[in-house]
């Protein structure tokens, strides 16, 4: 049994990773602080005899007895609401915590799989957008706790790989939805749920021009677990995510259609920063691990929502 060290494990991505690797042959240790997850998420494997769960802030430095086989840092606040509720917090969980846990990795020479996004890029200037593209990121503005300590992230995450031979792997993860997202954190699919159930009018940020795509978490997972265990990808940067590109003005009408609502739209202000265009070219990922997103936004959406009406 592989023996998996998952940070963030309450939060949204981490509590559905602690459920994958527990559903394929490895026992898993989660840790977290609770600063934007939720217990609810992770109760469930309370019985569970491979789990353990540790709060802990992985910012402050802290020992753990046992070697690991795989170290997946996932812990960051991910939400623009939250990561400026929290700048000091987000800055310092992408380096002193990517510290912490690439020092914990080296310790038991185990892989380290670090959660990165498509923020690195930035308000990107090509696209879709490449690997190999190096970003458009202002480093003073409001979003570049996020962004920069991301950055950051990746920069010592490669200097472990090139210095100490650390099997490293670096998701770039781009916007992901599904159950166990918490409905008042901001991002767009849960506020646009949230709004929609209650026919309330739906808030688009600027004139709703500015594009992201959708992949479900369960898409995602997939392609998390096998860049994680598929030997030979020491070293590899990679773009998980939907190639199905939404104007935001559009996906609101995607919204109000799938939860039958009677809500309008109405616009505020755009955000600093927030990028105008976002989709992900996956062709590494297709290529090097055979991953591509399979579920319809349709079938997401439902699922999601679903999810959404039985906890309000
Ligand atoms: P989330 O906020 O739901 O989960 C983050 C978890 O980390 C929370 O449970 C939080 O309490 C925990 N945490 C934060 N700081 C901590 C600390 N110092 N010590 C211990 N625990 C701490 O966010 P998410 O959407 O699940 O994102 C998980 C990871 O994936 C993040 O690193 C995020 O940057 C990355 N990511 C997510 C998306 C997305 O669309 N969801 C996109 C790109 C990247
Ligand atoms: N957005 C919006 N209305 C909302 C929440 C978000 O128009 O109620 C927009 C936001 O400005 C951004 C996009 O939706 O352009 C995605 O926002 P989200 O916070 O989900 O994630 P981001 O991709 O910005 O990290």
């Amino acid at each position: 049994m592989r023996k998996v060290l998952i940070t963030g494990a309450a939060g949204f991505i981490g509590s559905h990773l602690c459920d994958k690797f527990l559903d394929n042959d490895s026992k898993v240790v989660g840790i977290d602080n609770f600063i934007t997850g939720d217990w609810g998420n992770i109760s469930h494997l309370q019985e569970n005899k491979n789990f353990q769960f540790i709060e802990q802030d992985v910012n402050n430095s802290f020992e753990l007895s046992g070697k690991f086989d795989l170290v997946l840092h996932f812990a960051c606040p991910a939400s623009p609401v939250d990561y400026l509720k929290h700048p000091i917090e987000t800055l310092k969980v992408d380096s002193l915590g990517t510290f912490n846990l690439l020092e914990i990795a080296n310790e038991s020479n185990s892989r380290f799989i670090l959660a990165s996004t498509s923020e690195i890029y930035g308000d990107p200037l090509i696209h879709p957008q490449i690997e190999e593209y190096w970003g458009n990121v202002n480093s003073v503005g409001i979003r570049s706790v996020y962004d920069e300590a991301k950055r950051f992230s990746e920069a010592a995450t490669m200097v472990f790989y090139r210095e100490y031979d650390l099997d490293v792997r670096i998701p770039r993860i781009f916007n992901t939805y599904g159950p166990r997202m918490q409905l008042g954190d901001g991002r767009v699919v849960p506020n646009f749920i949230s709004q929609a159930l209650v026919n309330e009018d739906l808030t688009i940020y600027g004139d709703g021009s500015q594009t992201r795509s959708f992949c479900y978490i369960e898409d995602l997972l997939e392609g998390i677990f096998d860049l994680s265990v598929i030997k030979g990808l020491d070293g590899e940067v990679m773009n998980l995510g939907s190639q199905e590109e939404y104007r935001i003005l559009d996906f609101a009408d995607v919204i109000i259609e799938k939860v039958e609502s009677k809500s309008k739209k109405k616009f505020l202000p755009l955000p600093e920063d927030d990028p105008k265009q976002r989709c992900p070219d996956i062709s590494k990922a297709q290529s090097l691990i055979g991953w591509e997103p399979k579920t319809s936004l349709e079938l997401g959406l439902k699922k999601t929502i679903d999810y959404f009406k039985n906890i309000s």
